[in-house]
């Protein structure tokens, strides 16, 4: 491995996310591309105003739009989500 690969490894490691999926939720080292609120079943992008504002025990995560809709959020019409389709 190089040097710098293995600094980053080090850097992130022990690092996990909780991401809501299709399924249900999974421990992931990804962190989520979109936020969501368990209340108004609304997510949005991580910068969102709106989430900002939200309890953080409210909050979930998400990695994939798909996910999210299926879950029963919808987008936040506040700052419009892009569908992201690429990592
Ligand atoms: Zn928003």
């Amino acid at each position: 491995m190089p040097p710098k690969e293995a600094l980053l490894a080090r850097h992130q490691h022990g690092k996990k996310f909780r991401i809501l999926k299709k399924g249900g939720p999974v421990i992931s080292d990804q962190p989520g591309r979109y936020a969501g609120c368990v209340t108004t079943k609304v997510f949005g992008r991580l910068t969102c105003r709106v989430g900002m504002r939200m309890k953080p025990e409210n909050r979930v995560f998400f990695h994939a739009w798909a996910d999210a809709v299926a879950c029963g959020y919808r987008p936040c019409r506040s700052c419009r989500p892009v569908k992201l389709t690429s990592r």
